[in-house]
């Protein structure tokens, strides 16, 4: 079978990776050239409106998927007229790919999130803090990751320095005081079957996933796994789905979903029986569900905008490594290692990674 990923970075790489040994082949379509995908299948470079580059990748497909959510719908409407399967369908990225949709998605659920608002000027952002007060904060509705372009309004100099044309396209939020930030990676398949991994515990620095712990046996296994399940339900969904939680006073409050593997699972690889990419792989193309369960508690660092010595790294024979071969640049994620928590090793790593 032949997969098609819309986008080539590290995760296509990854999913590629899963898939290989299971006999897949892939081929992937990006905007960019990218070194991530080198080697591993056949590369397409477009506009995601560009639907004649588009349909030379799409002919050579049995069945797409996506690694990021920020594909126009009117492209993956194409594809469905072209009579190609898609997973996770439609319905799932325009539910995932604009922050207030998602939100008024969630709440048709009775899952909670933070209260927020969208803005179409100073006023509606005024009318909020005079409602919610502060702190709360601003973020673009597409496009945003990474704490990309949010801005904190923590009291009223904050608020003064706002312009309307800042808020173009935007909601505010109210600022959760939030005890931990966790997430979960479930998977459906294209009978309707579940399987969740374990919470991950997250730790952010400016506003990038830092590091990741899978938590066994985490007191919001529960509640999490019932809001994931109703969301895929809701939406028929197909492959792996991300949700990620501020956990306050034993509560859940939803931050974010997203339709894809995601960075917090990316421990799966070496901690989980089966990774989220070969499940994603499985649930897409029709195989059954691999075993989530975790195979001990393990740590995953994010390697930013350049590699620290590999050597010094790899000394540590506990040490799984994957870089992405992307060019440095910073605050880019160019790699990530995972390796079953430990505490020595945690500083060791934390300081390998600061130095670089
Ligand atoms: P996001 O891009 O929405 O995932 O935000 C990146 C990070 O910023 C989150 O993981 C949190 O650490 C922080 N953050 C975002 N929104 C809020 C919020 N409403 N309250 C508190 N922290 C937030």
């Amino acid at each position: 079978m032949k997969i098609g990923i819309l986008g080539a970075g590290q995760l296509s790489r990854m999913l590629a990776l899963a898939g290989i040994p299971l006999g897949f082949d892939f081929i992937f379509y990006d905007p960019n050239s990218s070194a991530c995908t080198a080697g591993l299948g056949e590369s397409f470079q477009g506009d995601y409106t560009d639907y004649a580059a588009l349909d030379r990748f799409l002919e050579k497909a049995d069945v797409i998927t996506y690694e990021n959510e920020n594909i126009p719908v009117a492209t993956l409407k194409h594809i469905l007229e072209k009579g190609i399967t898609l997973h996770p369908s439609i319905d799932a990225i325009k539910a995932m790919q604009d922050r207030l949709l998602e939100k008024n998605f969630l709440n048709s659920l009775n899952i909670p999130t933070t209260e927020y608002r969208a803005l179409n000027n100073k006023n509606d952002l005024n009318e909020f803090i005079k409602t919610f007060s502060y702190p709360a904060i601003i973020k673009h509705r597409t496009h945003s990751y990474d704490g990309k372009g949010q801005i904190v309004i923590k009291d009223a100099d904050d608020l003064d320095a706002i312009d309307n044309d800042q808020l173009n396209n935007t909601i505010v939020e109210k600022f959760v005081n939030f005890d931990r930030e966790i997430s979960i990676v479930g998977c459906r398949d294209i009978n309707g079957n579940y399987a969740f991994y374990d919470i991950c515990e997250n730790v952010h620095k400016s506003g990038i996933l830092h590091k990741t712990t899978n938590i066994q046996n985490d007191p919001m296994h529960q509640d999490a796994k019932t809001h994931l399940t109703k969301i895929m339900d809701t939406l028929e969904y197909v492959g792996v789905c991300t949700t990620e939680f501020f956990v306050s006073n034993k509560h859940l409050i939803v931050n974010e979903l997203a339709p894809r593997v995601h960075n917090t699972g990316h421990w799966t690889i070496e901690g989980a029986v089966t990774s989220q990419f070969e499940n994603h792989l499985r649930c897409i193309s029709g195989y059954p569900l691999g075993d989530t369960s975790s195979t001990g508690n393990f740590s995953m660092y994010n390697i930013l905008s350049s590699f620290p010595n590999k050597k010094e790294l790899l000394s540590e024979y506990n040490i799984h490594l994957h870089d992405y071969k992307k060019a440095p640049k910073k605050n880019r994620k160019i790699g990530h290692v995972n390796f079953i928590k430990n505490q020595a090793l945690e500083t060791k790593i934390a300081h390998l990674l600061t130095e670089s």
